[in-house]
Parts: C-alpha cells; sequence; structure tokens
C-alpha cells in the first residue's frame, strides 16, 4: 500500500502530495495524521490518498513512520473541502489542511482517540467475579444497561479509564475505537415554555426543515430587524438534531457574548459546542476534540466555525451575513460564505443565509435563483419598526446651529431619559478628533509610518495612529512653523461621549469602541452593564450597531450618516446603507415602540434615505442599477496585485513593470481582450503602512469568464514572489485602501 501525504509545512515549493510506502502492519485511511520522514527531518503530514499502486522508482519511496491518532484527525468528509479551499484561494493544500485543524490539533501532543469500552460477557457474571471492586463494580452496572458501549471519555467518575483496562485485563471488557452513534432524540434537553412562532417564523422554519427531510436546500432568510430570526435558527437546529444531524451556527464574533452562549447551551445542552476567539488553545482543542468525536452535535461558532468538524452535517446557518468579518484578513483569505455554500454541496446539508441587510451580491444571487428567499417583513408581537426622522445638518448650519446634537436629538434624548428608557448613540469614528491641523501654515499631523493622519485622544492627551498603533504626545505648538494655533478637526466617539455628558450631565453614559474594549471582558462588561440598565446611554462605534438585543433601548441617535459614505470603495453605499439600518433596528425591540434620528449633511443620498425609510428593496434596486452601470460587483469582479517595499521606487518600479506585463497579456488574443476592463498601476490609496510603501496593479474583469485570467495573475504573483518580490494578488477585497 502507499500513502500520497501533504507534510504540514506551508511553502509553494513543496505544494505537493508525496508518497510514501506504508508497512505492511500499519493499516492508514483518508484525513489520518501520519509521521514521515522529509529530507533529514520527521515531519506531520496528513493522508490524502491511499493507493495500491505508485509510478515513484521503489528506490525513492521511504516509509511511514508511525500513525499519530486512532482514526482521522481531518473528517474524510472535508478532504475535498481542503481541495476547494486551495483552489479556490489559491492557497497550499496544507495552508487549507491547517485552516481545517485548529492550531493546538496539529501538533503530535494529544492523539485524537475514540476509544470506547463494552462488557464482554454477562453483566452478573461479571460482577460474581468482582465481589470486592466497588469501583469495578459500578463501571459494570454503568457498562451493563449500555450493550454498545460507552466511550472512555463518557464514563460516570474520575480514574474510570483505569478501572475499564482492569477490567479488560481480567477477560471481562473489550477496549476499542469506535465511531459513536448517537441517538439523537435521547440528549437534547426539553424545549421550555417557548414562544408561539409568529406567521412569518413558522414558514421560515417550515420551509427550512422540508430540506433536512429531502433534497438540500439554499435559502437566504431575509427578515427586518426583530422579526425573530434566531428563533428560526434554533429551531432549525433542533430539528436536524432530532433528524440525526449535525449543524453549524456562524455569528459575528462580537454576538457571541457570554448570554448568547450560555442561552444556547441552555437550548441544546451538551451536545452543544462554542468556539469563540476568547477560548485558549487548549479549551479550543478541547472543543474541538468533543465535536470531532461527535459527542458535541450542533456549534455556535465565529467565521472559523465553518471548518468545525462535524460529521454527517444537515444544516449550516450563517447569521447577518452581510458582515464583512465573515472574510478573512489573512491568508487564505476565505469567505466563510462560500465555503459554507461548498461544504453545504459536499456534504448535502442545507445552507441559511440570514440578515435584514443581506448583502448586495447575496439578495442578487438570490434572486437570480442560488438561493431561496424567505421573507419575515414584520417585528414580532406585532412590534412595529422604530419611527425615523432625518434631520438635515446643512440646514442646522445656516440655522446657526453649530451643535452636534441639534435640537430634535436632544429633544428626543430629553424625553427618553425622563422617561426612564435607553438610548443607543451611534457614531462612526473613534478618538476624540479626526486629526489636528495647523491654522497658520497648513500643517497636518501624518503618522510618522503610514499614510494618515493622527487620532487626537482626550483620556492621555495622545495623537495615535489607528493603523499600526504609533503614539505620540499631543504637540501645543505646531511641529512645522511652531505656532500655537494648531487646532482639533472633526468628531470621534470620545468627543460624542463628552459633549453629551456636559449637556445631560445626570445621564449614566457607558461608551464602546476598540479604545474602551482592549481587555478580554470589556466588551462583555459594557454590554452585560447597559442590558441590565446600569447605564441609560450607550455611545459607540459600529459595535453597537451588530445584532444586539437590548429591550429597554427606544431610542437611537446617529451623529453622523455620511461618516462612512464617501470612502473610495464601491461597497461604501451598501456599507452605510447596512450600518444606518441595523443600528435603527435596535430601537423599540421591546414593548415599547422605538425611534431614530439621523443626523446627515447628504439626507437626500438614497443610501441614508432608504435606511430611513428602512426599505431594503428600493435599496438594493437603486444600488444595483448603479453597479450595473459603473460595472461594479457582481457585474465586475475587482483584484489587485499589491507590491509592498520598504523602498518607495522599488514598490513603483515593481508595479509599473507588473502592470505592463498584464496589460501585454491581456492584448495578446481577442478572447483575453473581452475579458478585462481596466488595468492600471498607481499608488494603493493608502500609500503607507508600517513602514511598508504600497502600489498596486488595479484589474477589473468582467465577472464571467474570470477564471483564467485570475489564475494567470496569481501564478504571476507566484512567480515574482520566487525572485524575492512581496506582491499578492487579492480578489474582491474588503478593502481597496
Ligand atoms: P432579529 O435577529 O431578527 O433581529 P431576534 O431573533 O433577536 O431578532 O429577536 C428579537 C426578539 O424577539 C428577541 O428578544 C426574541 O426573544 C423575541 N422573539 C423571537 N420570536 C418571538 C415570538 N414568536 N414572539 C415573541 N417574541 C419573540
Ligand atoms: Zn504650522
Ligand atoms: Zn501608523
Amino acid at each position: 500500500m502507499y500513502a500520497r501525504v501533504i507534510v504540514d509545512i506551508n511553502s509553494e515549493q513543496v505544494d505537493r502530495l508525496f508518497t510514501y510506502s506504508v508497512p505492511e502492519d500499519m493499516e492508514l485511511m483518508p484525513g489520518e495524521r501520519v509521521l514521515v520522514p522529509f529530507g533529514p527531518r520527521r515531519l506531520y503530514g496528513v493522508v490524502l490518498e491511499t493507493a495500491r499502486e505508485t509510478d515513484v522508482a521503489p528506490e525513492k519511496l521511504r516509509p511511514v513512520l508511525s500513525r499519530v491518532d486512532d482514526e482521522p484527525l481531518v473528517l474524510p468528509e472535508l478532504l475535498d473541502l481542503a481541495r476547494f479551499l486551495s483552489s479556490e484561494y489559491r492557497c497550499t493544500l496544507a495552508a487549507a489542511l491547517r485552516l481545517l485543524l485548529p492550531s493546538g490539533m496539529r501538533e503530535g501532543a494529544r492523539p485524537l482517540t475514540r476509544l470506547s469500552v463494552a462488557l464482554v460477557g454477562d453483566a452478573d457474571e461479571a460482577l460474581a467475579r468482582c465481589k470486592r471492586g466497588e469501583r469495578q463494580r459500578q463501571l459494570i452496572e454503568f457498562l451493563a444497561g449500555r450493550p454498545e458501549g460507552a466511550l472512555l471519555t463518557e464514563l460516570p467518575f474520575p480514574g474510570a479509564p483505569a478501572v475499564a483496562r482492569a477490567l479488560e485485563k481480567k477477560g471481562l471488557a473489550r477496549i476499542a475505537p469506535r465511531a459513536v452513534r448517537r441517538r439523537p432524540y435521547e440528549d437534547l434537553p426539553e424545549e421550555g415554555a417557548a414562544v408561539s412562532l409568529s406567521p412569518g417564523q413558522a414558514n421560515a422554519l417550515e420551509r427550512i426543515c422540508a430540506t433536512l427531510d429531502g433534497e438540500p436546500g439554499a435559502f437566504l432568510l431575509h427578515g427586518v430587524t426583530g422579526s425573530g430570526k434566531t428563533e428560526v435558527y434554533i429551531r432549525a437546529v433542533r430539528e436536524a438534531l432530532l433528524r440525526g444531524k449535525g449543524a453549524i451556527l456562524l455569528v459575528p464574533e462580537i454576538a457571541l457574548t457570554p448570554q448568547m452562549v450560555a442561552w444556547f447551551r441552555a437550548r441544546f445542552g451538551d451536545v452543544a459546542a462554542v468556539l469563540h476567539s476568547r477560548l485558549s488553545g487548549g479549551e479550543r482543542a478541547d472543543e474541538w476534540r468533543r465535536i470531532r468525536e461527535g459527542r458535541a452535535r450542533v456549534v455556535i461558532g465565529a467565521r472559523s466555525a465553518v471548518f468545525a468538524p462535524v460529521e454527517s452535517l444537515g444544516l449550516l446557518i450563517v447569521d447577518e451575513e452581510h458582515e464583512a468579518t465573515y472574510r478573512s484578513q489573512t491568508h487564505p483569505c476565505y469567505d466563510a460564505r462560500d465555503v459554507a455554500r461548498a461544504r453545504c454541496r459536499l456534504q448535502g446539508a442545507t445552507l441559511v443565509l440570514g440578515s435584514a441587510t443581506p448583502a448586495v451580491e447575496t439578495y442578487s444571487r438570490t434572486l437570480a435563483g442560488h438561493n431561496v428567499l424567505l421573507e419575515m417583513p414584520q417585528r414580532v408581537a406585532g412590534r412595529p419598526l422604530p419611527e425615523v426622522t432625518l434631520v438635515d445638518m446643512r440646514k442646522e448650519l445656516i440655522a446657526g446651529n453649530r451643535s452636534m446634537c441639534p435640537q430634535a436629538l436632544r429633544d428626543a434624548v430629553e424625553e427618553t431619559l425622563l422617561a426612564g428608557q435607553q438610548i443607543v448613540l451611534f457614531h462612526n469614528r473613534r478618538g476624540y478628533a479626526n486629526f489636528v491641523k495647523c491654522r497658520a501654515c497648513g500643517y497636518t499631523v501624518h503618522c510618522p509610518h503610514c499614510d494618515v493622519t493622527m487620532t487626537y485622544h482626550l483620556s492621555d492627551e495622545t495623537l495615535r495612529c489607528h493603523y499600526c498603533g504609533a503614539s505620540m504626545s499631543a504637540p501645543h505648538t505646531c511641529p512645522a512653523c511652531g505656532s500655537p494655533f494648531i487646532r482639533r478637526f472633526g468628531v470621534g466617539t470620545e468627543q460624542v461621549e463628552q459633549k453629551f455628558r456636559e449637556i445631560f450631565p445626570r445621564a449614566r453614559v457607558l461608551r464602546m469602541d476598540n479604545d474602551t474594549t482592549r481587555g478580554k471582558d470589556d466588551l462583555t462588561r459594557i454590554l452585560t452593564a447597559f442590558r441590565r440598565g446600569e447605564a441609560q446611554v450607550l455611545v459607540g462605534t459600529q459595535m453597537v450597531a451588530k445584532g444586539h438585543d437590548f429591550p429597554g433601548v427606544t431610542l437611537v441617535g446617529v451623529i453622523m450618516a455620511d461618516m462612512t459614505l464617501n470612502l473610495p470603495d464601491y461597497r461604501s453605499e451598501e456599507r452605510t446603507f447596512q450600518l444606518l439600518t441595523q443600528v435603527a433596528g435596535r430601537a423599540g425591540r421591546g414593548e415599547t415602540p422605538g425611534r431614530v434620528v439621523i443626523q446627515s449633511y447628504e439626507p437626500e443620498h438614497y443610501a441614508i434615505a432608504m435606511a430611513a425609510t428602512q426599505d431594503y428593496r428600493a435599496f438594493y434596486q437603486a444600488e444595483i442599477t448603479r453597479r450595473r452601470r459603473r460595472l461594479y460587483p457582481p457585474y465586475a469582479l475587482l483584484s489587485r496585485l499589491l507590491v509592498t517595499s520598504r523602498s518607495e521606487s522599488d514598490a513603483r518600479a515593481e508595479a509599473e513593470l507588473l502592470g505592463l506585463e498584464v496589460d501585454a497579456w491581456f492584448r495578446e488574443t481577442p478572447e483575453r481582450r473581452r475579458k478585462v476592463i481596466q488595468v492600471r498601476a498607481m499608488e494603493a490609496p493608502l500609500s503607507r503602512i508600517r513602514d511598508e510603501f504600497r502600489h498596486q496593479v488595479f484589474v477589473k474583469l468582467y465577472a464571467v469568464g474570470s477564471a483564467e485570467p485570475l489564475q494567470y495573475l496569481s501564478d504571476l504573483a507566484r512567480a515574482r514572489r520566487a525572485e524575492g518580490v512581496k506582491v499578492d494578488l487579492e480578489v474582491d477585497p474588503v478593502s481597496f485602501l
């Protein structure tokens, strides 16, 4: 026998299968980890294939040294997903396999076993032979009711595995690896006094469940904020478990609060596993192991939980599917939604994408028939959507009101505070002031390492770079001309909080942004305090907009809605609409109806006007029309070759050379010419980060037929990297800065 193995080295040079001979007495399966000789080293690898024959010359073959586990660590059902990842995201198979194994599991330290113990003969006979061993008797009694045996990890008292071994020595029990067969009905907690579903929820649930019995389906659950999507997910997961299938629920990391986790565990008990970033490596490996061993059958987790080793997956749900955090920012830059879709196809599972503001691309794919659209246009329990007031800040300015909190918002805040209800104030920029500038000479303080202005933070009187973290104490005179007329411009959350305290000195205020949530538990502490009503006002960046369910909030104020609108990015309209709709959706989720005040300098802009009316369809129509006309995704595919270097001239020269080469390649045949819209070498919008200069070749392709050009660009980047140039292909990146 021969094993074709991927060794655990993430290098483009060794990105292929290596063949080893399998010793006579060793049996190997695809997915198993092995120890193999590699040059002078011994390395871990994963068996991808086994074969009876090989073309490799016998003298070149070396044997597998050992198996690491009792059975495949990589779920064999997921080996094809590794191949998908490697081809879709142009990464090595070793890198793809690393995604499927958490770091704590890659080393050989704790092998995976699913050893189970079962009695060999009659229980009474066994008891008779163990008259004096109390613990042995206890274990025999436990096993007597389990003819199929029990996992060593499931025995009823600590130290039981050793007792099991003693029984085995006496010939009374047998220990062997075993696939766990779940008895799906038994370990689910009873449903408590459940709410009765709204008609929209009931319909969505029914449609999803129908596919759990028959053909797997793919759905987009488009439900307005507060329509009760979570309840649909939870019940659908339950239905999958009752059918003996596994399930995964992906949520944005920020939604994985301890309350959410506790609530999820209460609904599913021990069959639930949770994967989030606050887990240590060891804890994560333990949860992972529980899933792999089949003891946990439902997983809730952030992005990377899409790789959780759930066997016979029946249902995969992606909540808040529009969130940019589903895109990995480190290579391989996978998109968890696309991985979810591929995984569902490979494992025959049903996919559910859910959102109040679906990504434009998802909605367009849905209208094209790739997903079934399920709509929940109403909030649960007959609650209305919040009433929205748009405040035109230009008129305020003309009327002489230069405050960032004009009368409309001030009145609403006052009323809400008097009524003892809660308020969320949203402003999407942290710090105190966005930048400092000299009024005498015009000098603006930039980061010494990046091409960005530095943000003023009042709490410690520093200027900080939000890209590299550099900080310096704020100057009192202009560093360029020495003038004392150095001023702060723009508004950040710190200033919103401070001004708010000045106007409403008696209100208790919390702030939630990257600055106040640096510690591991800060986020939880703030969310818990606010939920408990320990503060009346929560000021924050987009963190406050994400999925939270605060029933006490009846007013949401948006300080400056245009904040995200004018960035050089084709998605900025979409992001603005999503953010505003989501943050507005935090109001009025409890008994009392909510209202929203949105302040804007461009209230007639469709992204803002339609967020105010909370009309997703209208926004989608306007946005898709713009994208078709301007040739943006989904009609086009934007990519770039990003060149970075410590030397500005090297970065520029390399990008220019690459640009010429790419351009020439596209001109070579008429067929290639038809696939490209634009090729342009230029400085990246952020021309320097952490002392690295950045230039790019921007390539805009037609979406249809883009596979071949992308392969070319990928190969080109790879060839240049082999020559030592730092260049990366980014396909439809989250940001083009
Ligand atoms: P969404 O995610 O769609 O914004 P959630 O799932 O957070 O909405 O639900 C909003 C609130 O409504 C939650 O507090 C939830 O417990 C409650 N809820 C869900 N379904 C129902 C129902 N059928 N009747 C009453 N309340 C419900
Ligand atoms: Zn100056
Ligand atoms: Zn910097």
